[in-house]
């Protein structure tokens, strides 16, 4: 079968006239994946169709909210029915007060939260906070964490153990990111060095307890512990970055059951059920350092916007009996099962899953818990992958460095097809 992709194609480029790149975010430009961008034009549960009519199994599920799959009938219920009685309304209503019992009832050990509109949002409030309530002006970030594009977060590692990096976009002036430290993952001798050196000077250490963003980089649990008894013993604020984790693996936080706990949890995605949501979550006595309580400021025009929150409540209703994160799970094993059955002498074809998440990593060996032992040839064999799973109308995200997400509207049989279209495709590739 070949795809037709005219429609496609003839949408990217009018949208490349109006918009730079054709896009709104830039991993969807499939500049490394090559080809023409798919044009989604309405998708159920997992499967979405384009705009030239083809279908496809969806792994992407819009980069983690879609827990439930794509246009869950409760979830769009909850929308049409809030969008109803009024789109927005930039003032106090109930569905903060509902959605914020819901998210604080998942983390026990946080008091208060405050909404926003994104998981960037979020992260940039809660990097301020932390300056402002421990008056220390320094953070510490890993090497493969994304936490949003702010500025003081857009920085690449050097290249010793821990090092103030420098910005890695045009545009951050360096004063921006002179206050930001990077360290490697999976390395308790740089976390050593760094609180030895700087522990007395970091307002906060930001970690994706289950680093996913480039990669997943699921880190050991004695070195999570580890990072928690040096910002504890520093009086350091561990931010827990669960915009992808939270509510991924159970009802909570992936750091809660580890048994790990946070300072600061910042939240978007599934929270938002596929609407614009982020929010932070901490102690009262951390959280009430922001306005209007303390003075330090953080406000949104759409925060707590109704119709957002409405999506959030009721994918978390769903969730809250637990009975997803076992079929997720259990949809999980399978796709390992069938993978190892169908390409188990593939030396190559490995991956790291965690629950509902996956990583590919196409090359030999254990794949990697840090950032800087990612394989080239792993994208490379994914690049050249990507497309040819497409034309058996199966949609992974536009790179290799990007996990894939099952949802609660995936089947076995749609787990079965993509095993076998993967394998099959890498046989030739
Ligand atoms: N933190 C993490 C861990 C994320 O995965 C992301 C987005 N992928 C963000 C922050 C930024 O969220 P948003 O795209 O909603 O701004």
């Amino acid at each position: 079968m070949t795809r037709s992709t005219k429609q496609s194609e003839q949408l990217y480029e009018r949208a490349t006239r109006l918009m730079p790149g054709g896009v709104s975010s830039p991993v969807r430009a499939f500049r490394s994946v090559g080809g023409t961008p798919v044009y989604y034009r309405e998708a159920e549960g997992a499967h979405f169709a384009d705009e030239d009519g083809n279908r496809y199994l969806d792994f992407c599920m819009s980069w983690g909210p879609l827990i439930l799959g794509h246009a869950h009938p409760a979830v769009v219920e909850a929308v049409c029915a809030a969008a109803r009685r009024g789109l927005s309304f930039g003032a106090c209503a109930r569905p903060e007060i509902e959605l914020a019992e819901r998210v604080l009832k998942g983390f026990p050990s946080m008091e208060r939260v405050r909404f926003v509109n994104s998981g960037t949002e979020a992260v940039m409030t809660a990097i301020r906070l932390a300056r402002g309530a421990t008056g220390r002006s320094r953070i510490l970030k890993f090497e493969g964490g994304y936490h949003g594009h702010s500025d003081a977060l857009l920085v690449k590692a050097g290249s010793g153990l821990a090092t103030f990096g420098t910005s890695s976009s045009r545009g951050v002036p360096p004063g921006a990111v002179s206050e930001t430290l990077v360290c490697p993952l999976d390395s308790q001798d740089a976390l050593d060095e760094a609180f030895a050196r700087f522990g007395s000077e970091l307002a906060a250490v930001i970690v994706e307890p289950l680093p996913a963003n480039n990669g997943l980089l699921e880190q050991r649990k004695e070195w999570l512990q580890h990072l928690r008894r040096l910002t504890t013993r520093h009086h350091v604020l561990l931010i827990f970055d669960e915009v992808i984790s939270g509510f991924r693996f159970g009802y909570g936080g992936y750091g809660d059951m580890l048994g790990v706990g946070a300072d600061l949890v910042t939240l978007g995605k599934i929270i938002g059920g596929g609407m614009p949501v982020g929010a932070l979550a901490g102690s009262r006595a951390v959280m009430d350092e922001l306005s209007p309580v303390g003075d330090v400021y953080q406000a949104g025009t759409l925060s707590g916007n109704p119709v957002s929150l409405a999506a959030g409540c009721a994918t978390l209703d769903q969730l809250a009996d637990g009975s997803v994160y076992r079929e997720l799970e259990a949809l999980g094993e399978l796709l390992d099962r069938t993978l190892a059955e169908l390409g188990g002498d593939l030396p190559w074809l490995r991956w790291r899953r965690c629950g509902s998440v996956f990583w590919l990593h196409l090359a030999e060996g254990e794949p990697p818990r840090a950032a800087g032992a990612i394989r080239p040839e792993a994208a490379e064999r994914y690049n050249r992958m990507h497309g040819k799973l497409l034309e058996r109308g199966v949609y992974l995200a536009p790179s290799a460095y990007e996990v894939a997400f099952l949802s609660a509207a995936h089947t076995e049989d749609d787990v079965r097809t993509l095993a076998r279209e993967l394998v099959a495709v890498l046989r030739q590739t």
